[in-house]
């Protein structure tokens, strides 16, 4: 079934097999932040994707909000994802490493030293909240902490940040990277008008809002080249507090931005994923890719094989990014080429815990 999701795709200088690519997944299952066995399995296990985009991964002790997610900022966790990559490879698979700092997304109980967490502007995300360990050694949900606005000083380090973790990144062997721009996180509190009240040359106008997002592309693209390297953002979302009035003109933006810049994929997260009631037109989805013109255009959130082969047989997209399906469905690729039917995925077993509800959903 569905022969269009079987044809190859070029990301950049990748060619992938198929279009039945892997979300990237939170799953929070390392306590240590380090990639072990368990989790070289669960990877392996799903090498058939036609790309996997590994789960978000923090680029430096301050980019964390949340317990058990990891990091690529030491040596034992490039050592770590080094073990996944060299399991996603020997299984014939493609893995690419997405880049994350959650911004104000988080807590000071995350943080090193209590500290604050770094932000646009000091203005907290109204609803948000972070998943963190009390003294009493449990863990559960906090409101997000107010954070401080970074310095204009302190901008460069965190590119650099970014450029250190695709420097460990290709080390560990991750064929592609992606930059973490969506869900209401740092990057997107940089490009959205109700997070970012600066007034230096990272905030005011559209262009300025979107200068650290763009140093940050070219800084990892000076690691992998423009034709391994991808961005996710998430146009119209409304998560974790943010607003943003100009969000529309801001993907159109960053679409021309990035076309110039010839970035290997654009990877868009539909806001009805979240749960909110705003669904993407097919006139945007044209219009960005009216914009974004040799590069691949990937869509998520709630995609069938048959919304894909939808997608790409009008010319809108090239290929539909899967999540949920691909926790419960190992074989997820191979279900849709024959028609199979699918392991539904449990949500309690989605966010920490071990091998129950990661490693262990049946294959065909
Ligand atoms: P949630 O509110 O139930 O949990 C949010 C986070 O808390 C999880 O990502 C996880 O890190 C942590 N968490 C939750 N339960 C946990 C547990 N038992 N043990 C350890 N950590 C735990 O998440 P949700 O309702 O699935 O998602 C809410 C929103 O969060 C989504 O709409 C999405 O936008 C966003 N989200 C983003 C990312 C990302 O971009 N990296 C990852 C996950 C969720």
């Amino acid at each position: 079934a569905y022969p269009t999701l079987f044809t190859p795709l070029k990301l950049g200088s990748l060619e992938i097999p198929n279009r039945v690519i892997m979300a990237p997944l939170t799953r929070a299952r390392m306590p240590d932040r380090i990639p072990g066995e368990m989790h070289a399995t669960y990877y392996g296990q799903r090498a058939g994707a036609g790309m996997i985009i590994c789960e978000a991964t923090n680029v430096s002790p301050t980019a964390v909000g949340y317990v058990y997610t990891p990091g690529i900022w030491n040596d034992q966790q490039e050592a770590g994802w080094k073990q996944v990559v060299e399991a996603v490879h020997a299984r014939g698979g493609r893995i690419a490493m997405q880049l994350w700092h959650v911004g104000r997304v988080s807590n000071e109980r995350v943080q090193p030293n209590g500290q604050k967490p770094v932000a646009p502007s000091a203005i907290r995300g109204e609803g948000a909240q972070c998943y963190v360990e009390f003294e009493d050694g449990t863990s559960g949900r906090e409101d997000a902490s107010t954070p401080r606005a970074l310095e204009t000083e302190e901008i460069p380090e965190l590119v650099e940040s970014y450029r250190q973790a695709a420097v460990r990144s290709k080390r560990a062997g991750f064929d592609m990277v992606e930059v973490h721009a969506a869900n209401a996180y740092l990057l997107q509190q940089f490009m959205a008008t109700g997070s970012n009240q600066r007034t230096d040359r990272y905030g005011g106008s559209l262009e300025n809002r979107a200068r650290v997002v763009l140093e940050i592309v070219d800084a990892v693209a000076s690691v992998y080249g423009y034709d391994r390297v991808g961005i996710r953002m998430s146009p119209f979302i409304e998560i974790f507090g943010l607003k943003d009035d100009e969000s529309e003109a801001m993907m159109y933006y960053m679409a021309e931005q990035l076309n110039v810049r010839g970035l290997a994929y654009l990877h868009i997260n539909e806001p009805d994923w979240a749960g909110d009631d705003i669904h993407l037109t097919d006139d945007f989805r044209r219009a960005v890719r009216a914009r974004f013109r040799y590069g691949a255009l990937l869509f998520c959130g709630h995609y069938t094989a048959e919304r894909e082969q939808d997608l790409i047989e009008r010319g809108i997209g090239d290929a539909a990014v899967f999540g949920r399906p691909f926790i419960a469905n190992p074989d997820l690729p191979e279900r849709f080429r024959t028609g199979a039917a699918l392991n539904e995925p449990d949500p309690d077993t989605f966010y920490g815990g071990g091998a129950e509800g990661y490693i262990d959903y049946p294959f065909l």
